[in-house]
């Protein structure tokens, strides 16, 4: 058992495995839930690299789900949620009051969690002989069968139309709502996985903070697919050990033909054609475990300086490493719920982006290559209009981004050039 500080929960944290050495850079994300059209093709890039085989035919590392209803497998997150209620009855709360006092050794930034993780409620009242290390549940076949399951179902009102709720003008809760929640495997600081599995395993590998199931050592015991809150850990029948997402390692690391030695982005994040998936590597911490300061990281900057990307379901207690731009239609109490209590925070900032962030978010997919550091050249103010009131400002400015060596890898500007097609090839590309 070691104490460790979860900077998401903004508290020390119990967490049942030994103390290890952080890795030296930690594989993170951020999806812009806003943009994500449902297409799968995240999905299918994912499964036609690495689970087309045998026994693997239920097995989607990156699932797309239509929320609220929707789930793979079904339900996950009710289920976990549920658990940790029965658990500590009435006390799974925040208080979301952010103190700005030793903010680099014990950041609060989203407050304080006043409730307890899948870690501190694992085992309560059971036969110390078969206590779990992580509170969890085995979902049934049944519930792995449908990666999409009530694809694009709203919730709301049968009968009644749509009417925006008269919060604001940019960003009205709607009364109908569904939205698409993207998923893969958080690769988490302190993950639930790793932490139940008997045989040990499960590792993070230092240079990346990947988490990986060693194949070989892997009993089936299935010990991870229970104790993953965010299920992301499954049982392959034809082999009889568990597999998960892989982080694509050799493209994170450049070992790919394809990335030419430099690292590159997943398959997934490649793939997306919303362009709502930013991926890259932070530096971590060595001391504390928590991303050490990188302003200039795209990452760091989206996640720690602006706060627009939250963690899915930090009251877990893993610390995912997976960040999520909330959809700015749903309802705040479903989103906080899902995203903590800096949700509101976050969609203040997304819909009046400072100039820098819209040059970040401008960065999304316009490499496959991993960006460590970005730049900004300002550019003319091109549109002026006031939000929620309040004067807003485009300016076009050029962003540009930098690969692992310090080299230039991209450049774009906030407006994007117009390419006309000629009339003699109009229907061709
Ligand atoms: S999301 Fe689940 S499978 Fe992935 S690292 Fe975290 S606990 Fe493990
Ligand atoms: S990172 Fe790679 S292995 Fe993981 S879900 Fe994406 S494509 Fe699949
Ligand atoms: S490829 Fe991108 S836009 Fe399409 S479903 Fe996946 S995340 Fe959403």
């Amino acid at each position: 058992m070691a104490l460790v500080y979860n900077w998401q929960l903004g508290r020390p944290m119990e967490f049942p495995h030994r103390a290890e050495k952080y890795p030296k850079r930690q594989f993170a994300f951020v999806f812009n839930i806003n943009r994500c059209l449902g297409c799968q093709t995240c999905t299918i890039a994912c499964k036609s690299t690495w689970t087309f085989s045998k026994g693997q035919e239920y097995m989607w590392w990156n699932n797309v789900e239509t929320k609220p209803y929707g789930g793979y497998p079904q339900f996950w997150d009710v289920k976990t949620l549920r658990l940790l209620e029965d658990a500590n009855p009435g006390r799974q709360v925040w208080d979301a009051t952010v103190t700005q006092s030793d903010a680099n050794r014990n950041p609060r930034p989203y407050g304080t969690f006043k409730g307890k993780t899948v870690f501190e409620t694992a085992g309560k009242g059971q036969n110390p002989d078969t206590q779990q290390r992580v509170l969890g549940y085995l979902p049934t076949d049944e519930e792995w069968t449908a990666p999409n399951i009530f694809e694009d179902t709203p919730k709301g009102v049968r009968g009644k139309p749509n009417q925006p709720m008269p919060d604001s003008a940019s960003k009205p809760e709607h009364q109908t709502w569904f939205f698409y929640l993207q998923r893969i495997c958080n690769h988490c600081s302190y993950p639930a996985c790793l932490a139940a599995c008997p045989r040990n395993a499960i590792y993070k590998r230092p240079e990346d903070g990947i988490v990986l199931i060693d194949q070989e050592r892997c009993r089936g015991y299935r010990k991870c697919v229970e104790a993953c809150p965010y299920k992301k850990a499954m049982y392959r029948s034809t082999t009889r050990v568990s597999e998960k997402c892989v982080g694509c390692y050799p493209r994170v690391e450049g070992s790919d033909p394809l990335s030419e030695g430099e690292p590159m982005e997943t398959r997934c994040m490649a793939a997306c054609i919303g362009k709502i998936r930013m991926q890259g590597l932070v530096n971590v911490d060595q001391t504390t475990g928590n991303w050490a300061e990188d302003r200039q990281n795209p990452l760091y900057y989206l996640v720690k300086v602006a706060k627009v990307a939250l963690p899915l379901y930090p009251q877990f207690g893993t610390q995912p490493n997976g960040y999520y731009i909330p959809p700015r239609w749903v309802p705040r109490s479903y989103l906080r719920q899902m995203f903590g209590p800096g949700v509101d925070a976050a969609l203040e900032a997304y819909v009046r982006p400072s100039r820098e962030l819209l040059a970040v978010l401008q960065l999304f997919r316009v490499t496959q290559k991993i960006i460590f550091r970005y730049e900004i050249v300002e550019g003319e103010k091109v549109y002026e209009t006031t939000v929620d009131g309040k004067p807003w400002a485009i300016y076009n400015d050029t962003v540009i981004g930098y690969g692992q060596r310090g080299q230039e890898i991209v450049r774009t500007t906030i407006e994007e050039p117009m390419f006309e097609r000629p009339k003699k090839h109009a229907n061709s590309i």
